[in-house]
């Protein structure tokens, strides 16, 4: 892969410098866009390979470029947002993005969801549709025949667990909201349900990771959703 191109949508010239200098210090490549219009533009012209996007664009609302593109193009988005509400974020994550950051944040933080971002890009092109096993450090699971295993032993897991599992493994580095899981996995979204998804990621997360030194794979986002972390 030659060095990752990556499109900056930030109407905030003080933050598209400071991404831009970051960006520099890794030889990434970038183009910037300064409006929504602009950056749907060069999201489909320049071919990025990762989007990082300011949700508070002066002509558009972030949320609707995700949308935009989204309809033809799987390009990872991350959303770059000075508003420290969640509701932002999660309707950024329900219209597509991939992850998030808040602002102010630090460079490190930045680069460090580039380098996630950019593996989860290199593991979907390296993997295909026909791919039925996933495969996560001790951790696999085998979608054809319908079975987890860890460490070679079959997990033992309810209905709920293993499609939970499922949808987190498939979308392996990605925020997936609470509305979203619960959709997927009742297709309604209540308080309720949210308040299931809770218990049954609790007692998932005992089976995957049964011992205190093993690896965290599922992450919590406060308030947000969960993701599984690419090991
Ligand atoms: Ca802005």
């Amino acid at each position: 892969m030659n060095k990752p191109l990556i499109l900056i949508v930030e109407d905030d010239n003080a933050v598209k410098n400071l991404i831009a200098t970051a960006l520099e210090t890794q030889s990434y490549r970038y183009h910037t866009a300064a409006t929504g219009v602009q950056a749907v533009l060069e999201a489909a012209t320049k071919r990025p390979d990762v989007l990082l996007l300011d949700l508070g664009l002066p002509d558009m609302d972030g949320v609707e470029v995700i949308r935009k593109i989204r309809s033809w193009s799987e390009l990872p988005i991350i959303v770059i947002s000075a508003r420290s509400e969640d509701t932002d974020k999660i309707d950024a994550l329900d219209a597509g993005a991939d992850d998030y950051l808040t602002k102010p944040f630090s460079v490190d933080e930045l680069l460090a969801r580039l380098r996630v971002t950019l593996r989860r890009l290199k593991y979907i092109r390296a993997s295909s549709a026909q791919d039925s096993t996933f495969v996560n450090g001790d951790l696999t699971v085998d979608y054809a025949a319908g079975f987890a295993y860890l460490r070679g032993e079959e997990l033992h897991l309810t209905p709920i667990e293993y499609k939970l599992l499922c949808l987190l493994c498939r979308n392996v580095g990605k925020v997936l909201t609470h509305t979203y899981l619960t959709r997927e996995i009742w297709g309604t979204a209540f308080d309720s349900d949210i308040a299931s998804l809770r218990v049954f990621m609790t007692t998932l997360r005992k089976k995957i990771q049964p011992r205190p030194e093993d690896p965290q794979f599922i992450q919590t986002h406060v308030g947000v959703g969960y993701r599984m972390v690419r090991l």
